[in-house]
């Protein structure tokens, strides 16, 4: 599909209207891509944070994007893995309704990390295929609004399973 695309990159460095932050349900920071986001933003960034009161997990809530080359930051709060069936419904729930509210503010180029697959402990290639499967579909019942998605991987391994899994839709 020609709005998906697939890079190897730091997101806090893209330039789109949005990024997806991988969010704790505090919305108050945390480690890897949340801290990156926070530390590239800046201060402001915390400060409207405190201000929404957290996030269920599956829900998303948007942000300014600060010091940030995007303009918005989307915070979503994936699930911890625990092998049980709800967590792809929780999983799939971020991407969607991140990209609901991407819609709602007139975003129009969107970047995902992968989701969970860090400290939450969901296998990559698992993750992935939700992703992927969501976002398209999503695409598909979006189809009167262009949107162009970019899953932004931090390393070599994940971006590899992001090639395979997009090579199937
Ligand atoms: P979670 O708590 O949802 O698992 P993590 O931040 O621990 O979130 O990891 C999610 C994914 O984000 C992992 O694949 C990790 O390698 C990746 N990641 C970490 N830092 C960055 C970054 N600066 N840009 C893009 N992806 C990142």
């Amino acid at each position: 599909m020609n709005n998906i695309h697939i890079l190897s990159s730091d997101i806090t460095t893209l330039h789109c209207d949005a990024i997806v932050n991988a969010a704790n349900r505090s919305l108050l920071g945390g480690g890897g891509v949340d801290g990156a986001i926070h530390r590239a933003a800046g201060p402001e960034l915390l400060e409207d944070c405190r201000g929404l009161h957290g996030c269920r997990t599956g829900e998303a809530k948007i942000t300014k994007g600060y010091r940030l080359p995007a303009k918005f930051v989307i915070h979503t709060v994936g699930p911890v893995y625990s092998g049980a069936p709800g967590d792809a419904v929780l999983l799939a729930d971020c991407y969607r309704n991140s990209l609901d509210l991407a819609r709602e503010n007139g975003v129009r180029t969107i970047a995902f990390p992968a989701i969970s697959t860090g400290v939450y402990g969901y296998p990559v290639r698992e993750a992935t295929k939700i992703a992927v499967d969501t976002v398209h579909k999503w695409l598909a019942d979006n189809s009167d609004y262009p949107m162009d998605v970019t899953f932004c991987c931090f390393d070599e391994r994940t971006r590899k399973v992001y090639e395979e899994q997009t090579a199937r839709i």
